[in-house]
């Protein structure tokens, strides 16, 4: 059984005081949580102070990119050891607004999915297709083609951490979402592409989130049926009580 996983992308928002004092207004929301496991990403600045606030409790901190070397000349970059040394446990790779604005590409999100597993994070893989692709029938070449590059050479007995976010790129911050439907069939999609990569073994065990406009009043109907199991949260996540909301809509659905 795949445990359901309820993430928060913070994007660009909120200074460290801003990050701990959000900790201290959502923890006793979701006291009671055991269904959901939660992740929140805030800005790099404010990762310390959040594992701190978190220690102990039940919701993990990881970050949103990182290089997937170690050390080196690579200004304005942060490492994979820099976050485990710091408590951080997971990291969001190839986000579409990476991708778009920072070059990021299949193959370096492929390095960087390798340099995670070593490292012990839990990788959460954004994958997801333009409107143009998909209004040109082009959505089930371009998921496979993101998964297919991504796991390129892994060894699947190293994938069982594998987190995979399905986040079309027109409906991320735009308020339009995918329906039910068209979530769980590209859902499909993708789980059928890992099984064919790294076998179905891997293909069964591995979270495929849903991301893009993700809101209180959706997430019952597109988080966490059949094939998809939790959500990448961006605006609805920067306040607690929506944030919170958003997972006790999703969680009673399994
Ligand atoms: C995201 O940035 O991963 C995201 C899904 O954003 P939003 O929820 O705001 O669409």
């Amino acid at each position: 059984m795949r445990k359901l996983l309820i993430a928060a992308n913070w994007k660009m928002y909120k200074t460290p005081a801003e990050s701990t004092a959000f900790l201290t207004n959502f923890l006793p929301f979701i006291k009671s949580n055991e269904s959901a496991e939660v992740v929140v990403c805030p800005p790099m600045t404010s990762l310390p102070a959040l594992v701190d606030a978190a220690r102990g409790k039940n919701v993990s901190i990881g970050a949103q990119t990182m290089h997937w070397l170690n050390e080196g000349a690579y200004t304005g970059e942060t490492s994979p050891t820099m976050l485990t040394a710091i408590g951080a446990t997971h990291v969001l790779i190839g986000h579409s607004e990476r991708r778009q604005y920072f070059n990021e590409t299949d193959t370096t999100v492929n390095l960087k999915l390798k340099s995670a597993l070593a490292h012990g994070l839990v990788p959460i893989v954004c994958v997801g297709e333009h409107l143009n692709e998909r209004e040109s029938n082009l959505t089930a070449d371009v998921l496979n083609l993101q998964v297919a590059v991504a796991l390129e050479g892994i060894d699947p007995a190293a994938l069982g951490p594998l987190v995979i976010a399905y986040e079309p790129v027109w409906a991320i911050g735009t308020g339009r979402t995918a329906t039910p439907e068209t979530a769980e069939e590209a859902h499909k999609i993708i789980r059928a592409q890992i099984a064919s990569v790294a076998g179905s073994e891997v293909a069964a065990g591995t979270r495929i989130l849903y991301g893009g406009s993700v809101k209180p009043d959706n997430a019952g109907s597109l988080c966490c049926l059949g094939d998809i199991d939790g959500a990448l949260v961006g605006g609805a996540s920067l306040d607690p009580a929506s944030f919170a909301q958003i997972i006790a809509n999703a969680t009673p659905k399994r």
